[in-house]
C-alpha cells in the first residue's frame, strides 16, 4: 500500500516559487552546481535562463553522456484500441469524436506486435484509450503472456488501474507503465477533462505510485504540453519525480514531454511551447534529475528529434502508428493524433549513428523477471 501521497501545490505558489528563483546570477550558480533541488530547477525553467540555453545544454549533456554513455533506446507503440469512455478536449479518441472505433482481437493483436518484432523493435508500448469493459486488465495480462518471449520489455499507457491489477501485469510480463497526468494545474484539468473517470485528478496523480507499489521496473510520468503554463508544469514534473524516488527508489524513471497535435476534433493548444521553450525544459530536468529516462516521441518532427541526440532525451520511438491495427493495414483510420517524424525505425536508426551514437534496441531480458515456480519478482530483489 501507498503510505502517503503526493500533493502537488496550486499553480499560483509554483508561480510564487518561480519568480522568486528567475535570476541570472542564480541560473549561473545552479549550472555549477552538483545537486540543484527545487528552487534550481526553478531557476532553469525561469526566463532568466532563456538567453542561457547553450550553456543548458552543454551541461545537460555531459549529465547525459556521463550516465546513459552514447546511446538512445529505441521503441514503438503498439495501439490496441481507440474505444474510450472519457471525454477529454485534446484528444482524437475522445469519446466526442466520430471516428472508426476497434478494439484488436488477441490475434490482431499478436500480429501487429509480430510485424514490429519483425522490424527489429524489442520494446514496445501497448496504448489502448480507457475503456476498461473492452479491454480490462485479463487482456492485457493474456497479450503480455503471448509476447513476453519474443520482447525484452512490455510497457503499458493504458487506464489507471488498482495496485492488485498493476501486480497481476507485472506477473504476466509486463515491466513499465506510463501514466500521465496531462496537466498538473487543477484548474485547467476540470476545464479540458469533460466527462468519464479521468475527470477524478487525484486517483490518476496517485496512479504511478500504486504502479511502483506494485513492483512495476519502470513507470513514466508526464506532461501533455499546450495545456498550461509549461515552466509550472516542469517544476510539477520535477516535484513528482523527487517524491517518487524518495519513495519508490527501486523503481527506474522516465518523463515524457509530449506536446499537443493536430487530432480530431480541431481542438487548439491553450498556450504555445515551441521547441526552444521545450528544449529549456527538457535541459532542466536532466539537469535537475541526472537519472531519469527522458522520451521524444514522433510527435516531434526528424529535425529536432536528431539536433536534440545527445543533448538530454535518452529514448526514442520510432516507425509509430497511432491507429489500432495501423502497422498491417496502413490505410487505416482511426488515429490518436497525426506524428511529426515519419521516418520508419532504420532510417531513425541510420540518422542516430550518424551522430556518433548507438539506438539501442534492448537493454533488459525477461529472464530477469521470472523465479522458480514461474511468479514474478522484482529486479531490485534478485
Ligand atoms: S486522452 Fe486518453 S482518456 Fe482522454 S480521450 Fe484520449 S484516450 Fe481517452
Amino acid at each position: 500500500m501507498t503510505q502517503e501521497e503526493f500533493n502537488i501545490p496550486d499553480f499560483a505558489e509554483l508561480q510564487r516559487l518561480l519568480t522568486a528563483s528567475c535570476d541570472k546570477a542564480e541560473v549561473h550558480r545552479v549550472l555549477q552546481s552538483d545537486r540543484i533541488g527545487i528552487s534550481g530547477l526553478a531557476a532553469l525553467l525561469s526566463p532568466a535562463a532563456e538567453n542561457l540555453l547553450s550553456q543548458l545544454a552543454a551541461r545537460s549533456a555531459r549529465i547525459t553522456a556521463k550516465r546513459f554513455g552514447r546511446t538512445i533506446q529505441i521503441y514503438a507503440p503498439l495501439y490496441l484500441s481507440n474505444f474510450c469512455t472519457n471525454r477529454c478536449a485534446y484528444c482524437g479518441f475522445s469519446a466526442d469524436n466520430k471516428i472508426d472505433r476497434r478494439v484488436l482481437t488477441m490475434d490482431e493483436a499478436e500480429q501487429e506486435a509480430m510485424i514490429l518484432h519483425g522490424r527489429g523493435f524489442k520494446h514496445i508500448l501497448l496504448v489502448s484509450g480507457e475503456a476498461p469493459a473492452r479491454l480490462g486488465v485479463d487482456y492485457l495480462a493474456e497479450l503480455a503472456m503471448r509476447l513476453r518471449n519474443r520482447f525484452a520489455a512490455i510497457a503499458i499507457e493504458v487506464q489507471p488501474l488498482e495496485e492488485d491489477d498493476y501486480a497481476r501485469l507485472f506477473a504476466a510480463g509486463i515491466t513499465s507503465v506510463a501514466v500521465y497526468q496531462e496537466t498538473y494545474d487543477r484548474r485547467i484539468y476540470a476545464q479540458v477533462h469533460h466527462a468519464g473517470k479521468k475527470c477524478d485528478f487525484d486517483y490518476r496523480l496517485a496512479t504511478p505510485a500504486r504502479a511502483a507499489a506494485a513492483g512495476m521496473r519502470e513507470v513514466g510520468i508526464g506532461a501533455l504540453l499546450g495545456l498550461a503554463d509549461w515552466r509550472l508544469e516542469g517544476l510539477a514534473l520535477g516535484m513528482h519525480l523527487a517524491w517518487l524516488r524518495k519513495h519508490y527508489w527501486r523503481t527506474a524513471l522516465t518523463v515524457s514531454f509530449p506536446r499537443l497535435r493536430p487530432a480530431e476534433g480541431d481542438f487548439q493548444p491553450l498556450v504555445k511551447v515551441n521547441e526552444r521553450m521545450l528544449s529549456q525544459l527538457i535541459f532542466a530536468l536532466r539537469i535537475f534529475d541526472p537519472d531519469a529516462g527522458l522520451l521524444l516521441s514522433t510527435r516531434e518532427e526528424a529535425r529536432f528529434r536528431d539536433g536534440m541526440v545527445g543533448l538530454g532525451p535518452t529514448r526514442y520511438s520510432a516507425g509509430s502508428c497511432t491507429a489500432p491495427g495501423g502497422y498491417a493495414h496502413p490505410e487505416l483510420t482511426g488515429e490518436q493524433f497525426s506524428i511529426g517524424d515519419h521516418r520508419s525505425m532504420q532510417e531513425v536508426c541510420a540518422d542516430i549513428c550518424q551522430k556518433g551514437y548507438d539506438p539501442v534496441r534492448k537493454d533488459w531480458d525477461a529472464t530477469f523477471q521470472i523465479k522458480d515456480g514461474g511468479g514474478a519478482m522484482s529486479a531490485a530483489s534478485l
